[in-house]
């Protein structure tokens, strides 16, 4: 079959992209130390920068506890906007998971429970993410975005608000209009092996 477009490859980050991780590690940190941080505390730092030092141990024990990833919030509008891209583009989850190996249980199961339209065989669990190949990478992280070859795009978060050279999304409202005009044909049926 003659294809005007080839299908196109989105790989997208999961932690402050697909997953509120931030909200989880803000109340975990709140409740231990009697703490009111919020976001908005956090423009352009990590939650580790307002932190004394004397609690960065903690810091890192929450998110290798068992249940950090387990049962993180959805960003609002991904499971939609990714479905409705699913039809159109190859959709990749690229995570770093290996800096916190406990995750990765979690994270397979968050997946299969909130996007089971994305097989496994499109989860990329990996570190150092300039190993990715892919037509676009949406990553809140700057440094994942730099090491990219393709088109990369920012998704907004407290901590990179400063950042600037990217082309950035503030939602995953503003993902479905980018994409929206990226000319290409439908994702064709799965083959069978012969
Ligand atoms: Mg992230």
């Amino acid at each position: 079959m003659f294809r005007s477009f080839p299908v196109q490859r989105i790989c997208v980050d999961m932690d402050e992209v697909m997953a509120d991780t931030l909200s989880e590690y803000i109340r975990r940190y709140n409740q231990t130390f009697d703490e009111d941080v919020t976001p908005d505390d956090l423009a352009g730092k990590g939650l580790w920068e307002v932190a004394p030092q004397d609690r960065q141990t903690q810091l890192r024990a929450f998110l290798d506890a068992e249940d950090f990833f387990e049962d993180l919030p959805l960003m609002p509008d991904a499971q939609e906007v990714l479905r409705g891209l699913s039809e159109r583009f190859e959709i990749y989850i690229a995570t770093q998971a290996m800096a916190v190996p406990n995750s990765l249980g979690p994270k397979y199961r968050w997946l299969q429970r909130h996007f089971p339209f994305i097989p496994p065989s499109h989860y990329v669990f990996c570190g150092n993410k300039s190993i990715l190949r892919a037509d676009y990478l949406i990553d809140d992280q700057p440094k994942n975005l730099l090491r990219f070859q393709g088109q990369g795009l920012l998704y907004t978060a407290p901590h990179n608000l400063a950042a600037a050279g990217f082309v950035r999304v503030n939602n995953w409202r503003d993902v479905a209009e980018y994409f929206a005009a990226v000319p290409c044909e439908s994702v064709p049926p799965p083959r069978f092996p012969a």
